[in-house]
């Protein structure tokens, strides 16, 4: 288990442990756009043990929680469901090397560090390891039949902060920041086949 801290210092191309920047992607059309047509904001991306490379977005005007069945539906990541109105963010697992030629135009490009976890770190941002639920576990089956597995977590009122000339998020917590779900506790669970690079859920829990 890895602890993700943010850092001062601002990221430049070609890092890969960053909030906003430039996307490390399998090719350069792979940056997602909500169902609202718009592209997505990069809230952070790192490298994982294994090799994998994981980023997470969100639409920069659509901002709710995520609410899906126990049995997720075909393309879940571009499908509407639970009631939202729009697949308004993105989880991508994948090995591709392409950094994107433009830099996120929401957040403020910082570099992550991570540092190895100690007993106290379960509440912290981080990766691995074991899910701190705040409320009891919750699980999920992609659409190709496995049971997701967790990835990462995400504390709640987590701020990722924004440029200056972003405007200030809708429903913030924050108002020099963008949060992810509204703010809530996220955990990253993961298809274990990886039966496609963007086969991932982010269980929200407050
Ligand atoms: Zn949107
Ligand atoms: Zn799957």
């Amino acid at each position: 288990m890895r602890v993700i801290e943010m850092s001062s210092e601002p990221a430049v191309a070609g890092d890969r442990n960053t909030v906003g920047g430039r996307p490390i992607l399998q090719s350069e059309e792979d940056w997602p756009d909500c169902t609202c047509g718009r592209r997505m904001a990069l809230f952070f991306q790192i490298d994982i043990p294994g090799g994998e490379h994981l980023l997470v977005f969100q639409c920069p005007v659509h901002n709710e929680a995520a609410f899906g069945p126990r049995q997720l539906p075909e393309r879940y990541w571009q499908t509407p469901v639970g009631g939202n109105e729009h697949a308004f963010w993105r989880i991508l697992l994948h090995r591709g090397d392409v950094v994107a030629a433009t830099p996120d135009e929401t957040l403020q490009p910082l570099r992550l560090t991570l540092r190895d976890a100690g007993p106290d770190d379960e509440w912290e941002f981080r990766v691995g390891g074991e899910p701190a639920w705040i409320q009891g576990a919750e699980h999920h089956t992609c659409a190709c039949g496995a049971e997701l597995e967790f990835l990462a977590q995400i504390p709640e009122n987590f701020g990722f902060p924004k440029r200056a000339e972003a405007p200030r998020q809708i429903d913030t917590f924050d108002s020099s920041a963008y949060g992810l779900f509204l703010g809530n506790m996220v955990y990253l669970l993961v298809c274990p086949r990886r039966c496609d690079p963007a086969a991932a859920w982010p269980v929200n829990q407050n």
